[in-house]
């Protein structure tokens, strides 16, 4: 893009160059390039390092890449005024029809969404009690929030940006003791559901006998593409997910979807409000609107199709190390969050010096560089094809087979 002071120099100097040109000499390039303007790449001012992603959804490395259909959405948008409450009004009609669902909106990511969640269930749609937030002492409002330990593992601390005091249980009879006129939530994450001795149905019984609101937190936990839906369908009264993970959307957006008295009780602390814990949530139009077609897309792939194309770029990489002496492979599809074909990569110790760190740090470090999943083990590093662009799997397979053939003794 031009600076106005670039643009103001450039128009100015068109006289001159006119002058030049009556005086019969060649239009110098300059003139050209002025017309069209080289295009910017940012990035490659800055020096910045860009990878092929063979990791997965992670925030660090910038989750996902937003397909086009959301660019375009993001582009358009950008040119116009419109209220920000009624493309909240808008969108939230649309996602709480695909994910069946009463209401939904779209927060500045999933931690954003347990936030105004959890803070629309302690205040209602009372605009005193938004005010007071994230002070609960003598507010009347209810207290604590309710969740499995083996749940408690970091996410969790969103809630407490509320004010709200988290009680941990293990056991059913744990969690009828722990239930008491201060509960304004029971809290539960869903990847964690093989863990915990309380499941989803029983979770969900507990909290309707006392009248308790529930609260799903399936951040990562598409694919498949029915826990869209599913956990609504079950009766969760409010559901977050991220929106820049498998969903493609923008990085700091998310969903909060749910009951619909919920769903306004959250919209009461989130911007164009301000004055409330909530202000910092702020999501623009173009991001709540690239968030919607970004939803509406990704329900829409061929998901049995894209599996399968998984599972070829997995299949390819594993036949190029086949041969290679003393390495293993294997395919490994982490269950719920993230649930896509990973290939697992393993080697004999005594024939290849390598931590799965080290082998990481050589794929990154080479060219191009490759981020993979190498800080899980010593024994082995991981390989996600599902944000791999079309074709990279040949480039990520040739260059972990260069590394494990310059180390394999
Ligand atoms: C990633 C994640 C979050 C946070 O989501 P953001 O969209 O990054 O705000 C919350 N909970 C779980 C389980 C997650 O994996």
């Amino acid at each position: 893009m031009l600076t106005r002071r670039k643009l103001l120099k450039r128009i100015t100097a068109i006289p001159f160059l006119g002058g030049l040109l009556g005086s019969g000499m060649a239009l110098p390039a300059v003139a050209t390039a002025a017309a069209a303007p080289a295009k910017r790449n940012v990035i490659q001012e800055l020096g910045l390092r860009t990878f092929i992603n063979a990791a997965g959804n992670y925030t660090s490395m910038t989750a996902s890449l937003m397909p086009e259909e959301v660019m375009e959405t993001i582009n358009e948008s950008s040119r116009h005024y419109v209220m920000l409450d009624d493309v909240q009004d808008a969108v939230g009609k649309k996602i709480a029809a695909l994910c069946h669902s009463e209401a939904a909106m779209v927060t500045a990511g999933c931690w954003s969404a347990l936030v105004l969640g959890t803070a629309g269930v302690l205040t209602g749609k009372d605009p005193k009690k938004v005010a007071m937030l994230p002070f609960l002492e003598g507010s009347g409002m209810k207290t604590e929030i309710i969740l499995q330990k083996t749940h408690a593992n970091g996410y969790h601390h969103a809630l407490t940006n509320t004010g709200a005091r988290l009680v941990l249980v293990e056991t059913l009879e744990e969690l009828e003791a722990a239930i008491s006129e201060k509960t304004a939530m029971m809290w539960f994450l869903n990847r964690e559901e093989p863990q915990g001795q309380i499941k989803h149905r029983t979770w969900i019984e507990v909290a309707k006998k006392h009248g308790i609101p529930t609260m799903n937190d399936i951040a990562a936990d598409v694919p498949p593409v029915e826990n869209l839906w599913k956990y609504n369908d079950m009766g969760y009264d409010l559901v977050a997910i991220s929106g820049g993970k498998a969903l493609c959307g923008p990085q700091s957006a998310g969903i909060l979807m749910g009951r619909k008295d919920l769903i306004e009780a959250a919209r009461m602390h989130s911007p164009p409000r301000g004055g409330n814990i909530g202000r910092g949530n702020k999501v623009n139009k173009e991001e709540i609107l690239g968030m919607y077609v970004a939803l509406e897309t990704f329900i829409n792939r061929d998901h049995d199709k894209i599996w399968k194309t998984w599972e070829n770029r997995v299949a390819y990489i594993a036949d190029t190390l086949a041969d290679i002496p003393g390495i293993r492979t294997e395919t490994f599809i982490p269950e719920i969050a993230n649930e896509n074909p990973t290939l697992k990569i393993s080697w004999d110790k005594d024939r290849v010096k390598l931590t799965g760190k080290q082998f990481g740090e050589k794929m990154r470090n080479g060219s191009p560089s490759i981020e993979t999943i190498s800080w899980e083990s010593e024994d082995y590093i991981r390989v996600a094809v599902f944000m791999l662009e079309k074709g990279q799997e040949k480039i990520v397979a040739k260059r972990l087979r260069e590394s494990l053939l310059e180390t394999v003794g």
